[in-house]
């Protein structure tokens, strides 16, 4: 396992690198716009190793350097109440979250430690410095939870709208910081920060849809449907906020391509925005690549009035090359925006229906799946894979206090001057010692 078992490859002009010990590469080093790298695995038939009983049975096609003990996987099951409710006959649920009647083992009750584990375990062998993460909420908390469980050096950059999601059922590692940018901030905000601490000296960026790892590991989400349901799904639905799930779901269908046991299926790609801040959903229904532009003060109020605060990326890998618009093209793929009232509703009949909670984005997953059903987007029969990216915190409560994250350090703007954001690292609370 390791860098001889896959390479990089630049969606964009297809320059070929290998993922070397001594750096933690994210994008393509030729002159052209913006563009991701994908892995390309030697394996092109997958075989699950069996004997991991988390996601590190998927190595195979997984961008990592190690394999690390975790029981983290997606549960996949095939649904009947809710299934029957909504008309569908080959429904199957990926949940994840924390539901150990369904063998979910998230204690962040998020589907961000499908991504925190292979990035962890991507970061190269003897490499110092500290991973420098962006969150809106969901990815802070996991990353936190993740790199405090095996004491990976790491600094978590979120706007305080998130502080009340930054939880853990770990003790926090004293290598693992907390950044918050107070006032009104939001995710954007926190991203443009955090590029700035990665580019001081001890830091590094962990790159967000740009790292392989975080894709790859979201896509095990395919990979796990596929394991249980013996095909890949006719259909795929997910909530987005940056759309990294489904360009990372759209990849692992790929690989199946060619894999060659599936023939030449494409998984339909099926991606839900929540009013009024639907900004993909806009430009795919305008047919267009590029993002409507909004105001900045616009866009962070009509943010303000989301159910789900995590779909709130100003800037999502939208229109890059290999992004959400090009899997939507490819697989013929829609979109949906849902209001806040349909995701409420969708959220307590699947906790009436399945019997747990699910958290706030992946009640508009399922708003967006209700009103595909309703309108005859999917056939009865098709085989339709549910992506539940978040839930189980009221079961997760039953067993565990979850223990609440303060900030290490606290940052009033984003506009720091790069001298003045290290002497704020250092001369904070607790200085970062690796
Ligand atoms: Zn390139």
């Amino acid at each position: 396992m390791g860098s001889e078992s896959y390479r990089l490859t630049c969606v964009r002009c297809g320059k070929v690198f290998e993922d070397l010990q001594d750096r933690f590469l994210l994008q393509c080093d030729e002159d052209h716009g913006p563009s991701l790298l994908r892995s390309e695995y030697d394996n092109k038939q997958l075989t699950i190793q069996r004997e991991h009983p988390g996601i590190f049975r998927y190595n195979q096609w997984l961008p990592i350097r190690r394999v690390v003990d975790t029981p983290v996987k997606p549960a996949v099951f095939k649904s009947e109440n809710l299934a029957q409710r909504i008309g569908l006959e080959n429904l199957w649920i990926a949940f994840n979250g924390y539901w150990p009647e369904r063998g979910a083992a998230m204690e962040t009750c998020s589907f961000k430690e499908l991504e925190a584990l292979p990035v962890c375990a991507r970061r190269p062998d003897g490499m110092e410095g500290i991973l420098v993460v962006s969150s809106a909420g969901n990815t802070g908390r996991a990353f936190l939870q993740t790199c405090s469980r095996f004491g990976i050096p790491a600094l978590i950059v979120v706007p305080e709208a998130a502080l009340p999601a930054m939880w853990l059922t770990v003790p926090k590692h004293p290598n693992v910081k907390l950044a918050v940018l107070k006032g009104d901030r939001d995710y954007l905000d926190a991203i443009e920060l955090a590029d700035k601490i990665a580019a001081l000296d001890g830091y590094f960026p962990e790159g967000g849809a740009k790292n392989v790892a975080r894709r790859d590991g979201m896509g095990t989400v395919v990979l796990a449907a596929v394991e249980a349901i013996g095909r890949v799904p006719d259909h795929y639905f997910q909530a987005v906020g940056s759309g990294t799930g489904g360009i990372a779901a759209w990849e692992m269908s790929r690989r199946f391509r060619q894999d060659g046991r599936n023939g030449d299926h494409k998984m339909k790609l099926h991606l839900v925005q929540n009013v009024p801040f639907a900004i993909m959903s806009d430009a795919w229904r305008a047919g267009s690549r590029d993002l409507p532009l909004l105001d900045e003060h616009e866009a962070k109020g009509l943010i303000a009035r989301l159910h789900s605060g995590v779909l709130s990326n100003r800037k999502p890998p939208y229109g890059i090359t290999g992004g959400v618009y090009d899997a939507l093209t490819d697989t013929d793929g829609q979109m949906y925006s849902v209001v806040s009232e349909e995701a409420l509703l969708a959220g307590w009949l699947f906790e009436s229906l399945e019997g747990c909670d699910l958290d706030p984005a992946a009640e508009v997953a399922l708003a967006g799946l209700v009103r595909a059903a309703r309108q005859g987007k999917v056939d009865k029969s098709d085989v339709v894979l549910l992506n539940l990216t978040g839930g189980g915190k009221n079961l997760l409560e039953l067993e565990e206090t979850p223990r609440p994250v303060r900030p290490d350090y606290v940052f009033s703007s984003k506009d720091y001057s790069l001298n003045q954001l290290e002497k704020q690292l250092l001369r904070s609370p607790t200085k970062i010692s690796v």
